[in-house]
């Protein structure tokens, strides 16, 4: 049995030697694989003295396995990548991680981009004292996969970088887009939105983020993002915008003439307003 889990460690590792994605992501996918990454629990089995429950959620444990597929507050990371099975039961996360990455090649990069989103994210939790926002975590994992398409050969195609609702979406050659989400953690009462706007040629201009109060709706959520999203638009005098979002009911009912009298409907009645 440990001669099967070692073949496949090391038959993984030849895997991620050939990915097209950055060294520095290369060497930090192998400490993935081999338990060595220092979470707060990998550190307190080193005798550091330090706190070890989840800086994101402050439910858990930090494990490499909570930390980058259990935890609530990740969950949207993933949910974009459905071809992405979650590990099951008590699997090892090194184990789960090395099934990965001998699947198809894309998935392998999308979930590699994830992956180390969520831990350069996280450090800015536990060194710089940030706030973790999931709607921003995901964008900032959608900037990294668009990072290394160069390396990639430009092969990550449009659905590998956008959700389905967002690469049905036609934006005109001279319009600025604005690439909205928002994250809701019903357990904790919070919620979180985060903006991206891209220029007309595709080139990242600014990106903003910030809580949700009190919403546990995830169509009210996805509504105030799309109106703090035009907001900050037209504070910035940006005239010819396309907003992108994958929520697909505000979509229909922002691009339609249908009324929407719940509490999500009268914040897209006030979007209209701003458009
Ligand atoms: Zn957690």
């Amino acid at each position: 049995m440990e001669e099967n889990v070692t073949g496949t460690t090391s038959t993984a590792w030849k895997t991620i030697w050939k990915l097209k994605i950055p060294p520095n992501v290369k060497n930090f996918l192998w400490r993935c694989l081999h338990g060595v990454l220092p979470t707060l629990s990998v550190l307190a089995s080193r005798h550091v003295e330090v706190d070890t429950i989840c800086p994101l959620c402050h439910l858990y444990d930090e494990s490499l396995r909570h930390l980058m597929c259990d935890c609530t507050h990740v969950a949207a990371l993933w949910q974009s990548l459905p071809n992405c099975l979650m590990p099951i039961g008590d699997e090892d996360f090194g184990d789960w991680l090395a099934g990965t990455l001998m699947g198809d090649e894309i998935v392998m990069i999308q979930c590699a981009a994830r992956l180390w989103c969520i831990w350069c994210e996280r450090n800015c939790v536990v060194w710089s004292q940030k706030n973790w926002n999931a709607a921003a975590a995901s964008m900032e994992a959608l900037r990294i996969l668009e990072s290394w398409q160069p390396l990639t050969g430009n092969r990550l195609s449009a659905s590998a970088l956008n959700s389905a609702a967002r690469t049905h979406a036609v934006v005109p050659d001279d319009a600025f887009t604005l690439l909205v989400d928002a994250a809701v953690f019903p357990n904790d009462g919070l919620a979180s939105y985060g903006v991206v706007l891209k220029d007309s040629d595709g080139n990242y201009v600014a990106v903003k983020n910030g809580p949700i109060r009190c919403v546990q709706d995830a169509h009210l959520a996805e509504a105030i993002a799309i109106k703090e999203a035009l907001s900050w638009a037209y504070e910035r005098r940006l005239s010819n915008v396309v907003v992108l979002s994958d929520c697909q009911t505000a979509c229909k009912f922002f691009n339609g003439s249908l009324l929407d009298f719940s509490s999500a409907g009268c914040v897209i009645q006030q979007c209209r307003v701003l458009r």
